[in-house]
C-alpha cells in the first residue's frame, strides 16, 4: 500500500517505518498506521473510553465530554493539521484515538491516587499506561498479546515517561534517556489534545454552571472571541453564542499552530523523520504569544474549574472509592476475578506482592467510571444492600 500521496520527506512514511515488535506482513489495501488506527478503533479498551470521565463525572452530566468524545475531538484537530502540514493523517489519527487509552476511571483524581498506591511499586504513570495497553493488556490475537502497533504509533503514545520506565521499553523509550525528538505527527497531537481540552473544558464547565462568561471574560483568549461574536450577533442566545466563541477559539489556536510550525519547518529544512528526532527542540509549536495566552486560560481552568468545589467534591469521593479498592485487592487478591489473580507470580512473597500490585493497578485503571463505583458497592456495602 503506498503512502498517502503528498506526503512531506519530513512525515512518517509507511514505506520506511521502524516495524512492529512482532513481525507481520504488511496488509493489502491499507498502510501500516491506518492498521494501527483499525486495531484501535476495536480494542476494548477504546471501547471504555465512553464511560471515563476527564474532569467531571459520568453521571454528573450527560452533555460533558468522556474520554471517547475527546479522543475523537483530538484526531479531527490532528488530522486537519497534519494535512495542511503534509504529515501522516493516518498516524495522527492512531496516536490521538490511543493517547488516553491508559487513562484511569475518574479523571485526573483517579490517576494522582494509583500513582499513591503505586509508589512503593514503582508508580503509575497513565502514559505508560496507554503503552502497557497496546503493548500487553489486549488480549485478542492469535499470534501476540496487545495490538502489536508500530514504533511510530508507541513512540506518539508515549508522551512522557519517568527514566526508570523509559529503561525498560526499549527503543520506544530511548528519546527520554538521549532527550531527542518524535516523530512531528507526535508532536502535533501532543498540541492537538491541549487545544481539545482546553476548550471543551470550557464549554462543558459553562455548561455545568461551574463557570460564568463574566468569570471568563477575564481571560484574553476568550473575551477577544467573545466580544467579536456579540459585536458581529447581537442577537444570538447564549447557547449558540459559546458555541461560536469555541469554535472561534480553536480555529484561532489550530491557525497559530499551522503557521508556526510551517516556519519552524521551512528554516529547519529537514529532510526526513530521523532529521525531525535529532532537532534541538520540537518544530510543532505555538507562537509564543499564543502560547502565553494559553497558558492563561490553563491558569483559569485550574483556579476556577479544576479547584472548584463541586469538582473537588467529586474528585475526594473518586479517590476515596479507588485507594480502598486498591487496598482490597492487595489485603486479599482472591476478590480479584479469575484471570488476572492467576497472573501473579512469583516465588517470594515480596515477588509475589509486586506482581500482585501492577495487577490492581491494571485492573482498577481499566475501570469505567460506573465500573469501579459498582466494584465499590459489591465489595463495601453491607451484605443486606447487596441482596
Ligand atoms: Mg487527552
Amino acid at each position: 500500500m503506498a503512502d498517502p500521496c503528498n506526503l512531506a520527506p519530513y512525515a512518517a512514511h509507511d514505506s520506511s517505518t521502524l516495524g512492529r515488535l512482532y513481525p507481520e506482513e504488511l496488509p493489502e489495501y491499507r498502510s501500516a498506521f491506518q492498521r494501527d488506527r483499525d486495531r484501535i478503533v476495536h480494542s476494548t479498551a477504546f471501547r471504555r473510553l465512553e464511560y471515563k470521565t476527564q474532569v467531571f463525572v459520568t453521571h454528573e452530566g450527560d452533555l460533558s465530554r468522556p474520554r471517547l468524545t475527546h479522543s475523537i475531538e483530538v484526531a479531527q484537530i490532528s488530522r486537519s493539521i497534519a494535512r495542511t502540514l503534509r504529515l501522516n493523517e493516518d498516524l495522527t489519527e492512531a496516536i490521538a484515538l490511543a493517547h488516553d487509552l491508559g487513562h484511569t476511571p475518574f479523571g485526573h483524581a483517579g490517576q494522582d491516587v494509583l500513582n499513591r498506591c503505586m509508589a512503593p511499586y514503582g508508580g503509575f504513570e497513565h502514559n505508560f499506561q496507554s503503552l502497557r495497553v497496546v503493548d500487553h493488556l489486549e488480549e485478542k490475537y492469535a499470534k501476540f498479546s496487545g495490538l502489536n502497533l508500530t514504533f511510530e504509533s508507541r513512540e506518539g503514545i508515549l508522551k512522557h515517561c519517568s527514566i526508570a520506565n523509559a529503561k525498560d521499553v526499549g527503543a520506544v523509550g530511548e528519546r527520554f534517556i538521549n532527550q531527542t525528538q518524535p516523530s512531528l505527527e507526535a508532536q502535533l497531537v501532543n498540541l492537538a489534545d491541549q487545544i481539545a481540552y482546553n476548550n471543551h473544558d470550557v464549554d462543558d464547565g459553562l455548561r455545568a454552571g461551574l463557570l460564568t462568561i463574566e468569570q471568563l471574560k477575564e481571560v484574553s483568549l476568550f473575551r477577544e472571541q467573545y466580544e467579536s461574536v456579540i459585536q458581529q450577533h447581537p442577537e444570538l442566545n447564549q447557547r449558540r453564542t459559546i458555541h461560536e466563541v469555541v469554535r472561534r477559539m480553536i480555529n484561532r489556536l489550530v491557525v497559530d499552530l499551522i503557521e508556526t510550525s510551517q516556519n519552524n519547518i521551512s528554516s529547519a529544512n529537514p529532510d526526513n523523520i530521523e532529521t525531525v528526532r535529532n532537532h534541538p527542540s520540537p518544530l510543532i509549536q505555538f507562537s509564543s504569544e499564543q502560547a502565553g495566552l494559553n497558558r492563561e486560560l490553563k491558569q483559569f481552568l485550574r483556579e476556577n474549574l479544576y479547584r472548584h468545589h463541586r469538582v473537588v467534591g467529586m474528585s475526594a469521593k473518586a479517590e476515596r472509592i479507588l485507594a480502598e479498592l486498591f487496598e482490597a485487592f492487595m489485603e486479599e487478591s482472591r476478590l480479584l476475578p479469575d484471570e488476572p489473580y492467576r497472573e501473579i507470580m512469583g516465588e517470594s512473597p515480596e515477588q509475589r506482592e509486586q506482581s500482585c500490585a501492577r495487577i490492581v493497578a491494571d485492573y482498577i485503571a481499566g475501570m469505567t467510571d460506573r465500573y469501579a463505583l459498582s466494584e465499590h458497592q459489591r465489595l463495601f456495602s453491607s451484605p443486606d444492600q447487596t441482596a
